[in-house]
């Protein structure tokens, strides 16, 4: 017999309780928040796809392995056992711990950037690109143009335009590019693989000028999972075949390992240069702790360890990818616009086609990320102009193509009947949108990462929703 849905791989040994806050708690918090969906108590959340960074389930096997952590200064032996398992599974010769992403980042950045320098992306990610430019470097997009057109059903929408990366070489020399950066999946595209065949080719290319290829790896299984389902050849490999193909692909890994691993906290680089090494980990004593631990706990690379494991099994990436796509579909079947094909990790609302009417220097994704949150207690976030902040030799707002709002789906936390309310509550704004006459405007705005704690008002009056 054919199931339509496979049941989650996992049963539920301890619960977390949570409520439906009450209408006028939602609206009361909402203002509290300045109307960003970023400064809401979690309290007052119901159900929380803000990320699914940090905020995985893990497993019964990683709380065991928690509990066996190693908390010795030096050379734990949690500390081996994480290294290992990722040089394992990913391939890289030498591997610096930190405590999450950002800061594997901030270290790269720090031992390959330098002021003038060029950094050719498929589209960029905000922390990624502010350690380039904090070390004086510029970011360029490569991504083919279809990564910015929320309506392209491109099977592999995270591709480079070879093209374009080849002209960018060429215009910008390769003496001024230190590495490219290649997303996988590409985040800020609404969740988006790179095929395998595009990476070869990005490799090719960065071989004949002597580049580095530097692989943000965060969610490089979910990547993985899309070439095995839409790239023939690597149809009978495995997951795990398939990340370690990926990565055999580029010269250094920068990991969050609070997305594909189910860690709550972590991280780590991956390079295969000893010298590089060498040069990272003397930056790792300064910002994050010994090159044993890098800011985590021994039971920290515990979990993540474990989480490595279970991260490539294939039913385990199955009902992860399956789970997003279903939210996606209900959206779809109702007419709700949403970035296509739906990615590994977030379903997009396509804001600036739902508020069509609001124009784009009032914020349509903020406000709709607003008007769910007030009217059901999900909550997502912006993901378009807020997001990519002011233009840093101009000041001018960047108007990225894609004004969205991420609803990201934690790992293993919620179950279908939460996706089927999260749909229902987005199609109900989305069917009273015409109710939403204007958007925001600031009243706070910080300098870096404005989006996490800009504060909003609306542009008329106080509510969102104009009366029926
Ligand atoms: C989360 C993330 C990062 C940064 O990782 P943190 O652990 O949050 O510091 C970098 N790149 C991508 C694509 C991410 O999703």
């Amino acid at each position: 017999m054919d199931h339509a849905y496979l049941p989650e791989p996992w049963r539920i040994k301890a619960v977390e309780p949570m409520s439906r806050p009450a209408p006028a708690t939602l609206h009361a918090s909402l203002r509290k928040a300045g109307f960003n969906t970023c400064l809401l108590h979690s309290r007052d959340v119901y159900i929380d796809l803000f990320t699914d960074s940090g905020t995985n389930a893990m497993s019964a096997a990683q709380w065991a392995a928690m509990m066996v952590g190693d908390e010795a200064y030096a050379g734990a032996t949690s500390f081996y056992r994480f290294h290992d398992t990722i040089r394992g599974y990913y391939g890289y010769e030498h591997i610096i711990p930190v405590h999450q992403g950002r800061a594997a980042e901030n270290i790269i950045s720090q031992c390959l950037v330098w002021p003038g320098s060029n950094l050719p992306g498929n589209m960029y990610f905000p922390s990624t690109r502010i350690h380039q430019e904090l070390n004086g470097g510029t970011f360029h997009d490569a991504i083919i143009d279809e990564g910015h057109d929320p309506s392209s059903a491109h099977p592999f929408k995270g591709n480079f335009d070879i093209g374009k990366l080849r002209d960018l070489i060429k215009r910008l020399g390769a003496a001024t590019i230190p590495y490219v950066c290649v997303g996988a999946t590409v985040n800020m595209a609404g969740g988006q693989p790179i095929s395998m065949a595009n990476l070869a080719a990005v490799r090719e290319l960065a071989n004949e000028h002597g580049i580095m290829v530097v692989l943000d790896a965060a969610r490089a299984i979910e990547n993985a999972w899309f070439i095995k389902t839409r790239e023939e050849e690597w149809r009978d490999r495995s997951i795990a075949e398939i990340l370690l193909a990926m990565c055999d692909l580029t010269d250094a890994a920068t990991m969050s390992a609070k997305k594909d691993s189910f860690a709550n906290i972590g991280g780590w680089l991956g390079v295969r240069s000893a010298e590089l090494a060498e040069q990272a980990r003397s930056k790792v004593l300064l910002y994050e702790g010994l090159h044993t631990y890098g800011g985590m706990a021994g039971r920290d690379m515990e979990a993540i360890a474990q989480g490595i494991e279970e991260s490539v099994q294939e039913d385990s990436i199955r009902a992860r990818v399956e789970q997003v796509a279903y939210l996606g579909n209900r959206l779809i079947a109702a007419d709700v616009p949403v970035v296509m094909p739906i990615g590994g990790h977030a379903v997009y609302l396509d804001a600036a086609a739902t508020l069509s009417h609001v124009p784009r220097e009032e914020f349509p994704a903020q406000t709709l990320a607003a008007a769910i949150y007030e009217r059901s207690g999900v909550r997502g976030v912006e993901r378009g102009a807020i997001s990519a902040g002011r233009h840093p030799e101009t000041g001018a707002n960047r108007m990225p193509k894609l004004e969205l709002v991420r609803f990201a789906i934690p790992r293993r936390v919620y179950t279908r009947s939460h996706m089927d309310f999260v749909a229902d509550s987005i199609i109900d704004v989305h069917r009273s949108r015409h109710r939403i006459l204007r958007g925001l405007r600031f009243v706070h705005e910080p300098k870096h990462l404005r989006f996490f704690q800009a504060r909003f008002e609306p542009m008329q009056g106080s509510e969102l929703f104009a009366d029926e």
